[in-house]
């Protein structure tokens, strides 16, 4: 496959995920200009596009890209004059190389990765790290991809123990989880991790597979989020390959199927869920799960499932103390290659209670401040960064129900209504902003807000709180009825 074919497949994949205004307004324009070492590059019109799909779209493009190509791909932005006049490379020769000064600014998480000593790359296929000459391969959309003879694991080489900080919240885990890696298809099996949004189930299931390959090289390794798991199983229904499925799965040393709470209720997908780990566990193989709550907290889930997960090692992760979220903290600055000021590590890990991911986010957030704007690190740009739209300061005071009377009130409907059945338009968009300011105004999980708005799934928020952050790109009307609505509780909280 070319480059320039494997982006249309990906535009293709977009244009159905997003909203149209959004598609048009950031994905249109984008094309690849390169692909090297499971990067890739895009370019885009300019820098306000490239650091908003940096910010809001990275992570469904790279889930469309490493969905086509099969393996876990990352995408960095450029802009596509900046990139051509600081390269030598001759105008219409799409040379958005590499310019690591210029996608500094554009894409920190991503350079973080690059700049990552090479020991960190896991795959026994590149012993020593990675040894490709980069240079010698200029990008070009007409590059062909090496898409085969990859391994297709599915592993995240971010992901692996020696950047996972342990701490109280998550000894047992680790612990267990390095048995397990180090002894698969051992005592452990299945091994069964859960815990809240954000607590590093999926890096954990990630270095469990890195471990084992870096020990047991010819294992046959796999990471699946059920998701995926249930489309393959869906596709082999349709395509009657179910041969060919079974086969793929029951021949696994180690497979790690990650949030499994979403196969409960899909009974066929269970079932075969069932039959493939029972032939593994019986042929001695190892398996791993992840779940947002423990087995028997998992509603629909047939109950010899639940048994089967209960039978093995089940293990948590909670949230991380204070001390923890220093160490990720200053983890993250060494991926870096900086070492963060104490003062900003304190103020970032006070702050933020909740999860990893949001301790990483506000991280995020700082540095892209910094490179944006070329001024130092230092503690009054990492509070400028984060309370801009003085986040934490009113985080601690407005509570979610705040927020739903808020809502109510700004558009006219009952709080009843917000929190009832219908699915009217008028009822629905309203709702939807409710859980994004929820979501971004209060500490509440998205459990605690579906059950703010009468009960609704976690899921159901997650989709609303996604569907007003597309929206929130393109539609004016929506962006100020949101901030209409954070005045009114701006307000309404300095009162207290
Ligand atoms: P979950 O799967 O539980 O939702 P993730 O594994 O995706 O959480 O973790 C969210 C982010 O936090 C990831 O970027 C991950 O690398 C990071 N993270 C989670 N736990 C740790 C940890 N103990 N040490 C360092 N980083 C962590
Ligand atoms: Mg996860």
């Amino acid at each position: 496959m070319q480059a320039h074919q494997l982006w249309q497949a990906v535009l293709g994949d977009m244009q159905v995920r997003l909203s149209k205004g959004a598609f048009d307004n950031w994905l249109r324009h984008t094309s690849i200009v390169g692909f090297e070492d499971d990067v890739a590059t895009v370019a885009a019109a300019n820098t306000f596009s490239a650091s908003t799909l940096q910010a809001r779209y990275v992570g469904q493009i790279e889930q469309a890209i490493s969905d086509i190509v099969g393996r876990p791909i990352q995408v960095r932005f450029v802009v596509q004059h900046t990139a051509l006049e600081a390269d030598d490379t001759p105008p219409g020769g799409n040379g958005a190389r590499s310019v690591p000064g210029r996608h500094a600014t554009l894409a920190p998480r991503k350079e973080r990765e690059r700049a990552r000593p090479s020991g960190t790359e896991r795959s026994p296929a590149r012993p020593g790290g990675d040894h490709r000459p980069r240079a010698a391969q200029p990008a070009s959309s007409e590059q062909q991809l090496p898409l085969s003879s990859t391994p297709t694991h599915g592993l995240n080489p971010r992901y692996v123990y020696e950047n996972y900080v342990v701490g109280a919240s998550n000894r047992f885990a680790h612990a267990a989880s390095l048995s397990v890696a180090e002894h698969p298809g051992g005592k452990f099996n299945p091994f069964f991790v859960h815990g809240g949004v954000g607590l590093g189930k999926t890096h954990l299931l990630h270095a469990i597979g890195h471990r084992a390959l870096d020990l047991w090289p010819d294992l046959s390794v796999t990471y699946v989020s059920s998701e995926k798991f249930t489309n393959d199983l869906i596709k082999a229904i349709r395509a009657q390959q179910m041969e060919e499925f079974r086969a793929r799965y029951r021949t696994i040393d180690l497979l790690m199927i990650d949030d499994i709470q979403f196969i409960a209720g899909k009974e066929s997908t269970q079932e075969e869920f069932f039959h493939t780990f029972n032939a593994l566990y019986q042929g001695g193989k190892q398996v791993v799960i992840s779940s947002d709550k423990p087995p028997k907290a998992i509603a629909a889930l047939a109950e010899r499932l639940r048994s089967r997960f209960e039978g093995g090692l089940i293990a948590d992760v909670g949230l991380p103390d204070y001390e923890m979220r220093t160490a990720i903290l200053r983890g993250k600055g060494e991926e870096l290659g900086t070492r963060l000021p104490d003062d900003v590590v304190e103020y970032v890990a006070q702050r933020d209670q909740s999860n990893i991911r949001e301790v990483e986010g506000a991280l995020n957030r700082i540095l892209f401040l910094a490179q944006t704007t070329e001024r130092p690190l230092t503690l009054d740009l990492a509070m400028e960064a984060l309370t801009d739209t003085a986040v934490g300061a009113r985080r601690s005071q407005t509570r979610p129900h705040d927020v739903v009377e808020s809502v109510a009130s700004h558009f006219g409907v009952a709080v009843k209504d917000l929190r009832g059945r219908g699915r009217t338009k008028e009822i629905v968009g309203p709702r939807q902003v409710a859980m994004y300011l929820m979501r971004e105004e209060t500490g509440a999980s998205l459990v605690e807000i579906g059950q703010a708005l009468g009960d609704r799934d976690h899921t159901t928020v997650m989709h609303g709180i996604a569907k007003i952050e597309r929206d929130l790109g393109t539609d004016t009307t929506l962006r100020a009825n949101v901030m209409a609505i954070r005045e009114a509780l701006f307000t309404k909280g300095g009162r207290r």
